[in-house]
């Protein structure tokens, strides 16, 4: 199971494509990628390997200048389309890839299901994005829509997610990896270096409670309660 995620100045459907079949190693069982494109967030998802999903992507074609991208290994819900990552909400304006198990989901679906929320996965990973849009809803940003949702969530995890009308992506960890790559003209996120490592070698690796803003022109790595942290660049050296 994997992560990847990219923004920057040209498409990023060839990256995050490339990021999740260097992270092929890691074990999967279905592949999928959203982007969001000139309109509105665009999903392809796919059982099997990741060459299906690039055999979907080609029949379909999606692009964006950021995205994110995820490998599954199924643990709630069985493999297929419908359960593969990304996940969104019911308007489409949120998307979510998820590595790890979110251990309240069963009674955070029932109160999101209690409130008119309708699922479309068997995932414990649906919860966050429906999460997402009842604080954007309630009024919140989005960077204060994913922190709060996160806030809810306990389990293993490291989270990445895409909101329609802000050009970034919010992402965090706990218990799951996640790195986070800072190259020419786009930065990166993923679940290992190989993910980004033809395009960079400068590596931040983020610590458990972490969260990232990452936008095309900077990022901003803070704690749970919003406080800045300052986390070293480091340069791996992995022959790719
Ligand atoms: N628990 C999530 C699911 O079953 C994520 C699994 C993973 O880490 O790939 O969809």
């Amino acid at each position: 199971c994997g992560i990847t995620a990219c923004i920057g100045e040209t498409d990023s459907v060839e990256p995050l494509i490339e990021g999740l079949q260097s992270l092929e190693y890691r074990g999967y069982d279905s592949a999928g990628i959203a982007v969001k494109g000139r309109s509105d967030i665009s999903l392809a998802k796919s059982v099997g390997e990741v060459s299906e999903l690039v055999d979907e992507v080609e029949e379909n074609p999606l692009s964006g200048e950021y995205g994110i991208g995820h490998t599954r290994w199924a643990t709630h819900g069985g493999v297929t389309d419908e359960n593969a990552h990304p996940h969104t909400d019911e308007s489409g304006r949120v998307a979510v890839v998820h590595n790890g198990i979110i251990g309240n989901h069963q009674s955070l679906k029932s109160e999101l299901e209690s409130r008119g929320h309708t699922f479309t996965s068997d995932t414990d990973t649906e919860v966050v994005p429906h999460l997402i849009e009842e604080e954007l809803n309630n009024g919140a940003t989005p960077e204060e829509a994913f922190r709060s949702a996160v806030a809810r969530l306990s389990g293993t995890y490291a989270i990445a997610a895409i909101i329609d009308g802000d050009e970034a992506i919010y992402a965090t960890r706990s218990g799951s990896p996640l790195v986070f790559g800072i190259g020419p003209g786009r930065y990166f996120l993923a679940s290992d270096v190989p993910a980004f490592v033809e395009y960079t070698d400068q590596v931040v690796y983020l610590h458990d409670g972490d969260f990232i803003a990452v936008r095309p022109d900077g990022y901003e790595i803070t704690d749970g309660a919003g406080r800045q942290i300052n986390r070293e660049v480091e340069r791996v050296e992995w022959s790719a």
